[in-house]
């Protein structure tokens, strides 16, 4: 049930910011409290039992039973001691959100008493009832068994007064349920693949570690003005506004202070963060009025990924605190810019190395070439499942849409580095180098700053921008799941450094020296992606036609993009990597589909629904109020009423045909719906949805907007964009 726009607006200026101190201490003093982390460990295990847990984290090794019952025990006393009352394993099921099943620690004891218990068994493995957890027919419904089985390698926390344990989700037949398993796959075999290259450089690399440090973008809303828009609540996003007659043309916001109660806000759920361990360390406004983004200091791909999973968790909960909803929709409000998560990854060694940050020797500088060039080449192959990766319903209005930016993916990396890589690609020469060669190319190599001043002011249109020492994947959309990013980034770096390694122990087989080898198959790799390397404008029609001279892909709409993993090729990818087993992949495909379809649906009938239900209505109150008037003033005023009446003559004509349109607009979209849905095949449906229903809904959306500035403000009963964009 909505609220009226009035009491909506009455509400919000009532509101005062909730004023909570933080706590007098250092954030450092309460850092991680919340965590049962290395640290906590230390104080409540025996040194053997850390021993196997670390062992299990760095090296994927079993953990014994033994010690899975002394790590339970210990988690649970400091769970308890936060306060936790239960625990349950925290899962990442294929909807993008995370899951939980609840249980208590208390057994009974059979007389009348119950006690606090925690085993290994339980900590190691769960069963959730799992029958509605989308999982594609991987697993029938009458074995409708799935399970949650811990993962080490991230860590326990207490939230909510219940200890939450970060788990894998898998099917009776061990296929994954979830986004973390084939995470946590692409992970190992990235290290696997970029370690075997690092042998080149510096054989003390025994292990590298992909890691994410992603951007979370968001809006606020007061929560009265969000109970008194249907389409907020039910879809996440306005389905029409009038344009307001101030948006974010200023871009005075973004420069701007935070308003008081946002930051009241902002100040505990980053307490709460703290506490959880999530190192946000930035807040500031983004370009659009009540848009705001956090960062944190990256980590551990797994880790961090959990971590934002977490904060939009607890975001929103806070969030309610504050009489505040937050919007992690991707383009909740139309003509303003949308929400995106950058996510910024690169790969660290255990010697401390950033491998793609340049270094200041030839030689550590032709170990950043190497996995920047073979970054290049791994997108330029696989520019079209990073494209998939990203796709989601909320996402087409951001990219591909009308007022959105072109799908084209394509890499930045600015001026320094194109002429870099456009010189290595001439100098480099067939046949043997001869030292004057090597030396020039050392030259070169060996200038590369250590800081690249063009990538300061970097490319803000690009999807795939080079940050200086790591990539920003800024597709990403704002409620994504990073995971889905990341095994397909891992995966196919992972391939591509595999391939590389493969080429360049050929050509040392056939008698070429390391160096000359290594650079030999880089100028081959910079020729073959050349395409993918673009530095002007994303945004614009010219690139657009460009692209397609190049060769690279526009999907303009999720279900087009999706197709992507069912191309025998990218099977082939992900089998031969190991990540995702063909049947995986058509499940997720499946359910990202039916999820596609659900979406598109919910949207169609709420739009309907205000449409018709809401809107029409609201249009007759109006025609009537001017009748009443029209008609008076021809009373009063006799044949003069004529003159006095040409106005509201004007708009009674102009409100008749507006809602004529909606009235055949709406039930042209019926009648699209009905089409899409009588699709034999969830591709076929979800297709429908995008060709058909989503452009019909903009029609009808059109003609909602324009009734929105035509009727009396007095009678219009949603909140306006305006009203949700500045009233604080
Ligand atoms: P921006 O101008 O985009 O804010 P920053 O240098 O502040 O650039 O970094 C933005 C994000 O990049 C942060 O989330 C940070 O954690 C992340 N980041 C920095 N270095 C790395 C790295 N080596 N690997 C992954 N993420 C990183
Ligand atoms: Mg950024």
């Amino acid at each position: 049930m909505s609220i009226s726009r009035q009491k909506a607006l009455q509400d919000v200026l009532e509101r005062t910011p909730r004023i909570r101190e933080r706590p007098a201490n250092k954030i450092s003093q309460y850092y991680g409290e919340n965590v049962f982390s290395l640290h906590t460990m230390r104080e409540y295990l025996t040194d053997e039992a850390c021993d196997g847990i670390l062992n299990a984290m760095e090296n994927h090794t079993p953990i014994s039973r033994s010690i899975a019952d002394q790590v339970a025990s210990a988690m649970k006393e400091w769970a308890m001691s936060r306060g936790a009352t239960h625990y349950t394993h925290w899962f990442q099921p294929l909807t993008g959100a995370t899951a939980e099943k609840h249980d208590s620690f208390i057994t009974p004891t059979g007389d009348g008493r119950a006690i606090e218990k925690f085993d290994g068994s339980l900590l190691v493995q769960q069963e959730p009832d799992a029958s509605s957890f989308p999982s594609g027919g991987i697993r029938n419904t009458f074995e409708a068994r799935g399970y949650t089985l811990w993962d080490p390698t991230s860590q326990a926390f207490v939230w909510d007064n219940t200890l939450c344990i970060p788990t894998i989700f898998i099917s009776y037949t061990g296929f994954a349920l979830d986004n973390k398993m084939p995470l946590l796959k692409a992970l190992a075999r990235v290290d696997t693949a970029a370690t075997d290259v690092c042998q080149y450089f510096d054989k003390n690399v025994t292990k590298v570690v992909a890691t994410l440090g992603w951007e979370q973008e968001y809006f606020l809303v007061d929560k009265a003005l969000h109970a008194a828009r249907p389409d907020l609540q039910l879809t996440g996003r306005l389905l029409f506004a009038a344009t307001p007659a101030k948006g974010q043309q200023l871009d005075d916001h973004y420069f701007g202070s935070i308003p008081a109660r946002a930051t009241a806000f902002m100040k505990e759920f980053e307490l709460e963060s703290h506490k959880l361990g999530i190192p946000v360390t930035t807040r500031h406004n983004e370009v659009a009025p009540n848009q705001f983004e956090c960062a944190p200091v990256y980590e551990e791909a797994n880790l961090a990924n959990d971590h934002n999973l977490l904060l939009m968790e607890v975001m929103e909960q806070v969030a309610r605190k504050h009489n505040f909803r937050v919007l992690l929709h991707e383009k909740p409000y139309p003509g303003l810019n949308g929400s995106g998560k950058h996510n910024n990854w690169s790969l660290g060694t255990n010697t401390n190395v950033n491998l793609l940050k340049p270094g200041n020797t030839p030689k550590t500088n032709l170990r950043f070439l190497t996995f920047f060039v073979n970054t290049l080449a791994a997108l330029h192959k696989h520019a079209d499942v990073v494209r998939a990766a990203i796709a989601a319903i909320g996402n087409d209005h951001r990219l591909g849409a009308n007022e959105a930016p072109p799908a084209i993916i394509s890499a930045f990396i600015g001026s320094q580095l194109s002429d870099l890589l456009d010189d290595l690609e001439r100098s480099i020469k067939a046949g043997k180098l001869t030292p004057e060669d090597k030396t020039a190319l050392k030259l070169e190599i060996g200038r590369i700053p250590e800081v690249l001043l063009d990538n300061t002011d970097r490319n803000r249109t690009s999807p795939f921008a080079f940050t200086g020492n790591k990539f920003e994947l800024r597709a990403v959309g704002s409620t994504a799941n990073c995971a889905v990013a990341m095994i397909v980034l891992n995966t196919i770096v992972s391939e591509q450094l595999e391939a590389f390694k493969k080429d360049v122990d050929h050509r040392i087989d056939q008698g070429d020296k390391k160096d000359d080898a290594i650079l030999k198959e880089l100028q081959r790799l910079i020729t073959r992606s050349k395409a993918i390397r673009f530095e002007g404008n994303g945004y614009s029609d010219e690139w657009v036609v460009e692209a397609k001279k190049r060769g690279l892909s526009n999907l303009k709409n999720t279900p087009e993009a999706l197709e992507v993993f069912s191309r025998k090729e990218v099977i082939k990818l992900f089998e031969n990597q190991q990540v995702l087993a063909k049947e995986e992949l058509s499940a997720r495909v499946e359910v990202e589909l039916e999820n596609y379809i659900l979406k598109s649906q919910i949207e169609y009938r709420v739009l309907l629904e205000m449409a018709r239900g809401t809107i029409l209505p609201t249009v007759v109150k109006y025609q009537n109020q001017l009748l009443t008037n029209v008609q008076g003033l021809k009373d009063v005023f006799g044949k003069d009423g004529d003159a006095l009446s040409t106005a509201q003559m004007e708009l009674l004509k102009t409100a008749g045909q507006w809602m004529q349109k909606l009235h055949v607009d709406a039930n042209k979209l019926e009648a699209l719906h009905d089409k899409a849905e009588s699709a034999k095949t969830a591709s076929a449906k979800a297709k429908q949805y995008a060709e058909k229903v989503v452009p019909g809904m903009n029609e009808l959306a059109d003609c909602c907007s324009a009734l929105e500035s035509l009727v009396d403000d007095a009678l219009w009963p949603f909140p306006k964009l305006a009203e949700l964009l500045f009233t604080k």
